[in-house]
């Protein structure tokens, strides 16, 4: 059983902070999701009042990623979590993989020819490798937030092994990492013990945090 709190999202709109639509930020045992409509489904308390009031549950989560709703259900969350799907991103395609298709090369900072505002023009003769077995740790986890989809967060994150162990490289797509992206990535990472690599502004940096 997992303990939620749900607010308002203040910033809904702004960079990293969902869309206009994602008005409501659902916090599950303190990991932040942003969501455009919440439905509860189990007994509900209020924790605070005032400008930051919250509604308070215990439960599990369901997400409908077409509709960007939260509903919090009694059920265990595994047997019922939809599977994250890149929906409407194409950051990847945008200058983040290398590869070929049909006799286009895309490389860093080489935008695949084929890449579309709706995605991939040549879906179903799309390559298997890169574009079938590629997944960002957005798409293949569920440890990233809902905001965090790289689309929204305006970051791709990849995992990648070297002598000093495992890191999460954090790949600016597009813009300049927002701050409220970073310090969301800063706390998480430090709480989980991951080292973490990140670009800011075009430079690396980098911090440590397994043992
Ligand atoms: S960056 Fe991730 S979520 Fe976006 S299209 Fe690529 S794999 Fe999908
Ligand atoms: S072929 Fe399609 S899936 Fe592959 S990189 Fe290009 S746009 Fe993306």
């Amino acid at each position: 059983m997992n303990k939620y709190l749900i607010r308002f999202n203040k910033s809904h709109g702004q960079p990293g902070r969902g869309t206009d639509a994602h008005v409501w930020r659902v916090f599950e045992n303190g990991v932040e999701y942003l969501a455009a409509d919440v439905k509860l489904n189990v007994p509900s308390w209020s924790e605070a009042e005032g400008p930051d009031w919250n509604i308070a549950c215990s439960g599990f989560m369901q997400i409908d990623h077409g509709t960007g709703t939260v509903t919090i259900v009694d059920k265990p969350a595994e047997e019922i979590k939809p599977q994250r799907s890149c929906d409407g991103c194409t950051k990847c395609c945008q200058g983040h993989l290398h590869g070929t298709a049909h006799g286009h090369s895309f490389q860093s900072g080489k935008p695949c020819f084929f890449v579309g505002d709706k995605g991939c023009s040549i879906y179903v003769d799309r390559p298997h490798n890169p574009c079938k077995t590629f997944k960002c740790e957005w798409l293949s986890g569920d440890y990233l937030p809902m905001w965090f989809r790289p689309d929204l967060s305006k970051v791709i994150v990849l995992k990648t092994q070297d002598k000093d162990g495992e890191w999460l490289e954090v790949c600016e797509a597009g813009q300049k990492m927002d701050s409220s992206v970073l310090s969301w990535l800063l706390i998480w990472a430090a709480n989980n013990k991951k080292n973490v690599r990140y670009q800011i502004d075009g430079g690396t940096n980098w911090i440590k945090n397994a043992v």
